[in-house]
């Protein structure tokens, strides 16, 4: 697919299809490559430790930088945009943000990822700005558990302080993101269920993947969704519901006695690639096609150097339209060459 297609597709309204036909629906944004956690998954302390050179202010894409992304990604087609991290929470003045990116021509969901722990200190202006809703990640019930997945961070009171924060100015319907790891918290698989069942909010079990290159992981680590929804069954009747939407990336169940509803992300034993819509922009400006990326297209060096829209849509439009990415097809097909770098998780946010 050369240049001179992608300026021809990149007018306005116009929307970008890969080279495998899917659309460009989503944007997630990272705001921040920092964090207050260390969870070993992620950002194993030994590696990320404070002579670790995270990026400098000048080097991450400012408010208005980030906008005017979001408004010609949203001209693309993109509906829905996810702010992350790093801990989104930590870059100051996220709400100004927010009020900023609801408001563009288009955009009809724009959510936040975050550990919790600084939301009861933000929820009512993140809400007061516009921010429809929350995903908030807690592995554990069990202090000691958690302890661990958190790199030693927090602990399961704050996340609940931070969700009751949450419910309080109605950043709702809360998802609960937990990543599974074998022999880590697999043990609090069922207590979650049980935690969350008839909250109202929705549990989602995530299979830990092989993102970025430091976190040592092994497909053993892995506990596959269909063990996960076997411990569930075990503890409550559940039933599969169908999708929201064509793509969605959870799949979702429903307890049978009216509790509410789960999700499962199995990106690992039941690979989704077909029906991926999402770009990511790491905080430094880099645009990725796909969370196993290793090179992401800068965008930070054109917009700072006084590029027009046109050649904005053209370099974002160009890089979807030759995008062939299927990562976890391909895991699940042929074990990954081991050697190839990856972008690290908490660069562009999940
Ligand atoms: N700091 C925020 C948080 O933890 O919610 C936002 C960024 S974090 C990178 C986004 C999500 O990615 C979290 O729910 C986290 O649990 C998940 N995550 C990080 N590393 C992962 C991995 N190796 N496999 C699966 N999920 C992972
Ligand atoms: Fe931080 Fe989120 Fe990564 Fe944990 S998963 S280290 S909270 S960015
Ligand atoms: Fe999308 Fe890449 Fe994940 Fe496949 S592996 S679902 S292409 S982000």
């Amino acid at each position: 697919m050369t240049e001179t297609t992608a300026e021809a597709v990149a007018g306005p309204g116009a929307n970008p299809r890969d080279e495998f036909g899917r659309a460009l629906r989503d944007l997630r944004i990272s705001v921040t490559d920092r964090c207050n956690f260390r969870c070993p998954y992620c950002m194993p302390e030994e590696i990320f430790d404070e002579a670790f050179p995270f990026q400098k202010r000048g080097e991450i894409l400012r408010f208005e930088e980030i906008v005017r992304l979001a408004r010609l990604f949203a001209s693309l087609g993109v509906e829905k945009l996810r702010l992350t991290g790093g801990e989104p929470l930590l870059r100051a003045q996220l709400p100004r943000l927010i009020e900023e990116l609801v408001g563009l021509d288009g955009i009809r969901d724009v959510a936040l990822t975050t550990n919790a722990v600084l939301l009861p200190r933000h929820a009512d202006a993140l809400k007061a700005a516009g921010l429809h809703r929350v995903t908030i990640s807690l592995d554990a019930l069990d202090p000691e558990v958690f302890g661990r997945m958190s790199g030693g961070r927090g602990d399961p009171e704050q996340v609940f302080d931070g969700i009751a924060a949450a419910e309080r100015a109605s950043l709702t319907p809360i998802k609960i993101n937990c990543v599974v790891q074998r022999a880590t918290n697999e043990d609090q698989i069922v207590p979650l269920a049980r935690r969350f069942h008839g909250t109202g909010h929705i549990l989602r079990f995530i299979e830990y993947m092989d993102v970025g290159t430091t976190n040592s992981w092994d497909l053993s680590q892995v506990v596959p969704a269909s063990e996960i929804l076997e411990r569930i069954g075990e503890a409550f009747a559940i039933e599969p519901v169908d999708p929201n939407y064509a793509g969605e990336v959870a799949r979702r169940y429903r307890y049978s006695d009216g509790g509410g509803e789960i999700g499962i992300i199995a990106s690992v034993s039941q690979p989704f690639c077909g029906g991926c819509t999402r770009a990511r922009i790491s905080a430094d400006g880099k645009l990725f096609t796909c969370l196993f990326g290793s090179e992401g297209r800068d965008l930070r060096e054109p917009l700072r150097e006084g590029a027009s829209d046109e050649a904005l849509l053209e370099r974002i439009a160009g890089t979807w339209l030759r995008r062939r990415d299927r990562y976890s097809e391909e895991r699940a097909e042929r074990a990954p060459a081991r050697a190839r770098r990856k972008v690290e998780m908490f660069q562009i946010g999940g």
